[in-house]
């Protein structure tokens, strides 16, 4: 997917789900979330014959919380579409490129939030500035 095909689709799942909150992007796509005490903080399954579970890191904050469900939620749609388990090996070129589309869908999911919700993690997290800068340069590093 390019930069432009996860513009559109975000744009048309904010009009078919009424909404800019991930979290309700999730529920209303059938997705359960789950929460997990280990260290990484989120990672996607997808059972055949069986729904498409998030699972996240309990003690997250807010903003990392709002990352991870959404970076997720891309596996989710596009990775996990087909029906039958994630294939992409880690730390493979392909895992990487999903990784890095994962990370540009989630933070232009996060402009799309209401003003007072941006501003909220801004107060939480000083460092969000510096973190979506990390974020733009990997993209630009890997073409995207
Ligand atoms: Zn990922």
């Amino acid at each position: 997917m390019t930069k432009k095909q996860i513009d559109n689709l975000i744009d048309k799942l904010i009009i078919e789900n009424g909404t800019v909150n991930p979290i309700d992007i999730i529920k209303r796509n059938n997705i359960q979330v789950i929460y997990h005490f280990d260290s990484f903080k989120g990672v996607c399954v997808k059972i055949p014959g069986d729904c498409t579970y998030i699972s996240i890191r309990e003690n997250l904050d807010t903003l990392d919380k709002f990352f991870t469900l959404a970076h997720e939620l891309y596996h989710a749609l596009i990775d996990f579409k087909n029906d039958y388990p994630y294939q992409i090996k880690p730390f493979s070129q392909e895992s990487c490129v999903s990784e890095t589309r994962a990370n540009y869908f989630a933070y232009k999911l996060l402009l799309k939030q209401d003003e007072n919700i941006l501003e909220d993690f801004y107060n939480e997290n000083p460092n969000i500035e510096k973190n979506i800068e990390k974020i733009i340069n990997n993209l630009a590093n890997r073409g995207l």
